[in-house]
């Protein structure tokens, strides 16, 4: 089965998509870690659904919620009716939400996807300021869709005006740390208050407090409250990007908690769900001036997707996840740290929380840039993650040059299994080098 379903996949499915081309993995069975594949293999998935499973495959909380709703007889599908699932969904995620805007928030529902929920961010602060561009950062991802992808990188109708987002290891500026992080604050507010700057008023700025896919770079705290006073000073709604760093992965509930920075917007999706997809935004609700019928759509009332996610939200807060997170990602980084200080193929060790990245470069080439950091080194990845893979570990990569490997384990992940991913990733460092 497994070799025939990988060839019909091959055959008929778009190589457009992602992992299905690095992953040649037929999953049949999954329960918290592990994955099973149709060939009798089992991997320690450290990829989690790309950061969607807070509490691992299959956790018996999310299974237990799902089942109570279809054996209920509640309709599973209403569009964006009121549902008694919907009801506890929003009551257990309102009293998630960081103080000051728990108490003042609206919530959209966006339908299935993250990108669902970015767009309609970005619709939102165009709606309530009357403005049309949006700010946004180097390395950033938003997801695939027009106003995201902008945002991301791509090219859209909405004017982006992208800022430097900071980095300690490869620092734009060459000088990391808070004298870097200070440097991209006042680059942004000479951009919006000179008058030739190029920058119209705009709608709104767009950053995720921990940038996954573009390499696991954490936004400074000193940063992000920089952002804030900026934006606030000039009427410039804040969102943030909270579909990857969400629902205790950083080691804080949200990672904008972090810095105590509150945004205008959050934009939430992933682990929300509890595995099914569901994306929302919240905001404060003095923005929530755009008229009936600005944001409508068929699949923005997944039953089953509150209830799972009701269960992992309220199970992540019961069970203090953000803290063990917190905890165990810091000891993580710091066996990554020993290991590096072995390997000069080993870069940078970062990240909050659970959310790891480990950049690999080229240690005998010469810097490309003024950072004088060794360059990274994408091939020497992209060997790490086959080997990887035959040790039973499955990771993905990020970052622009696509040589930073990401480290997304269940928030549930035990001492033990964090010891056995870690194992094998060092040996897969180790057979990648030589
Ligand atoms: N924002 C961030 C920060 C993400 O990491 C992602 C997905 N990796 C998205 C948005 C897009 O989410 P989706 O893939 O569900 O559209």
């Amino acid at each position: 089965a497994h070799e025939g379903i990988l060839r019909r996949q091959s055959l008929r499915e778009s190589a457009a998509r992602t992992y299905a081309r690095s992953l040649p993995v037929v999953p049949v069975r999954a329960k918290g870690l592990t994955i099973e594949g149709a060939d009798g293999r089992r991997y320690l998935d450290c990829l989690s659904g790309a950061g969607a499973l807070a509490l691992g495959h299959n956790h018996p909380v999310v299974l237990e919620a799902i089942r109570k709703v279809i054996d209920s007889g509640a309709p599973l599908h209403v569009l964006d009716l009121a549902t008694p699932v919907k009801d506890a969904f929003v009551t257990e995620l309102y009293a998630t939400l960081p103080p000051g805007l728990a108490d003042d928030a609206r919530i959209q529902f966006c339908g299935p996807a993250g990108t669902d929920a970015v767009e309609a961010a970005i619709k939102l602060v165009r709606v309530a300021t009357g403005r049309s561009g949006l700010l946004a950062f180097t390395g950033a991802y938003h997801g695939m869709t027009a106003g995201a992808l902008a945002a991301s990188g791509g090219a859209s109708e909405v004017k982006v005006t992208r800022l430097p987002f900071p980095q300690e290891y490869r620092c734009p500026f060459g000088v990391g740390g808070a004298v870097g992080a200070e440097l991209g604050a006042r680059w942004t507010e000479s951009l919006l208050d000179d008058p030739c700057g190029g920058v119209a008023a705009p709608a709104g700025m767009l950053l995720e407090p921990v940038q996954g896919e573009g390499g696991v770079l954490p936004a400074p705290d000193v940063w992000l409250r920089r952002m804030r006073a900026i934006t606030e000073a000039r009427s410039i709604p804040l969102i943030a990007d909270e579909v990857q760093t969400g629902v205790g992965r950083t080691g804080a509930f949200w990672a904008v908690e972090h810095s105590g920075v509150v945004p205008d917007v959050m934009v939430l999706s992933k682990a929300i769900g509890g595995s099914l997809p569901l994306a929302v935004i919240v905001y404060r609700s003095a923005l929530d001036v755009w008229p009936p019928g600005t944001h409508a759509g068929t699949f923005r009332g997944n039953q089953l997707a509150m209830a799972a996610g009701a269960a992992t939200l309220a199970y992540v807060r019961e069970n203090r996840l953000a803290d063990r997170a917190a905890e165990l990602g810091a000891r993580m980084r710091a066996s990554l740290r020993e290991l590096a200080a072995a390997h000069p193929s080993v870069g940078d060790v970062r990240g909050r929380g659970l959310m790891i990245g480990v950049e690999l470069v080229d240690p005998e080439a010469t810097a490309h840039d003024d950072t004088r950091r060794p360059p990274p080194a994408p091939a020497l990845a992209a060997a790490v993650r086959r080997e990887c893979l035959d040790r039973g570990l499955i990771i993905e990569l990020g970052g622009r040059h696509s040589a930073v490997v990401r480290l997304l384990p269940p928030l549930t992940l035990t001492d033990e299994q964090a010891v056995a991913v870690l194992d094998r990733f060092a040996d897969a460092l180790a057979a990648a080098e030589s």
